[in-house]
């Protein structure tokens, strides 16, 4: 069976252009980049899923052997399970991974050393906290009830305080995208106050998931300019935008890029790292993983059935139709070369190609079946006509 050389089966051989116009290359296109799994937390507010400690330890392991950089293992401050899952994992060895604690700034009424959700964060013992904080004007006076400047203090304390204490800081500046659009001044002006603070990285967040490709690609683009430490970037799903979100913010510089499992989150999902890892790596040759792209379908399935939750088979790269042929013109073809109706290996990935056998599959179809079972006829032979 003939196999192309290259990893992927695009016409566009070529990695596409990360750079904007005029700007130089390695400026925009850090040499490694960083996937931030939160299935644990963010995943874990999916209708239906729930996880308990010992399950998020056993996912853990899995997004270890995966060769993801950071695991967000929970809140801490709104849920004793979590608790208990920091609780156990400081005592499972991980090869690759770092597990990050995540929670809100103060809440204005306390004081930061008496904040019980900062001191839950700090209680977790992990070496990096992700902190999250309001961006969006309107959630800063309708959802908080505070003024815009209390809320630029909640920021710097609590990023501040948990730098004092030793931790590293990454601030998720929650609905950054719609809080731009609203007032762009100010949402700049939350970010500068976390990086003033200590925070080393600044995650863009479309928390809403209303926001199309070409205006992450704008507002990404101006926050580089002005912020003076790498960017991320969290993408919800509810415009099946969030894939194709994240994809477009590398592309113009930011170097982590958050999402989950399968895609499962909170409405219609988070960015699936299930489709964006593989595109990262295969389309648009940008390493994310430690060689381990070939495990992604395996942890894609151990996810699903922790969860409970019956798997997607059409799900693009790991789903079991995602290499299966049905009609018979399209087995014909496949036999002969798989580049003709898949667009990358299905092994880099660790899935398989799939011959179906239905009414439209046609004589090649059956025969791949038939020997599939170790069983030998001849394409003219009267029994295959037969079974057709
Ligand atoms: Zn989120």
């Amino acid at each position: 069976m003939a196999r192309k050389s290259s990893q992927s089966r695009s016409s566009q051989g070529k990695p596409l252009s990360a750079a904007p116009s005029g700007a130089p290359l390695s400026a925009v296109c850090p040499a490694t980049l960083e996937i931030y799994d939160t299935t644990l937390r963010d995943g874990a507010q999916a209708e239906d899923v729930s996880f308990s400690a010992e399950d998020k330890v056993r996912v853990a392991q899995q997004l270890d052997g995966l060769g993801v950089q950071f695991i967000e293992g929970g809140w801490p401050g709104a849920n004793p399970k979590d608790i208990e899952f920091f609780r156990m994992i400081k005592t499972v060895p991980l090869q690759t991974a770092t597990v990050v604690a995540f929670g809100a700034t103060r809440k204005s009424s306390n004081a930061v050393q008496k904040d019980p959700n900062i001191r839950a964060l700090l209680d977790a013992e992990t070496t990096i906290i992700t902190l999250f904080g309001k961006s969006w004007s309107l959630h800063v006076t309708d959802a908080l009830g505070i003024s815009l400047v209390k809320n630029l203090e909640l920021i710097s304390d609590s990023v501040a305080h948990l730098r004092s204490k030793g931790r590293r800081v990454f601030y998720d500046a929650e609905h950054f995208f719609d809080g731009y659009k609203t007032n762009p001044d100010y949402a700049l002006e939350t970010i500068r106050h976390a990086v003033a603070a200590g925070a080393e990285r600044v995650i863009l967040c479309d928390t809403n998931g209303g926001s199309m490709p070409w205006e992450i690609k704008e507002v990404c683009e101006i926050v580089r300019r002005e912020c003076a430490v790498p960017l991320g970037i969290h993408a919800h799903n509810d415009c099946e935008m969030a894939v194709a979100n994240s994809l477009v913010a590398i592309e113009t510089g930011v170097v982590q890029v958050q999402g989950t499992i399968n895609g499962i989150g909170e409405r219609c999902g988070n960015a699936n790292l299930c489709s964006i890892i593989p595109n990262l790596e295969l389309k648009m040759k940008r390493p994310a993983l430690r060689d381990r792209l070939s495990h992604l379908k395996r942890v894609s399935g151990f996810v699903a059935e922790i969860a409970n939750l019956m798997p997607n088979k059409h799900q693009p790269y790991v789903g079991d139709s995602a290499f299966a042929h049905k009609g018979g013109v399209h087995i014909h073809a496949v036999l002969k070369n798989p580049a003709t109706y898949e667009h990358v290996i299905p092994g880099l990935v660790g899935n398989r190609q799939r011959v179906l056998v239905s009414d439209a599959a046609g004589r090649s179809g059956l025969l791949e079946k038939v020997e599939a079972y170790g069983i030998r006829l001849d394409k003219g032979h009267a029994k295959l006509q037969e079974l057709i």
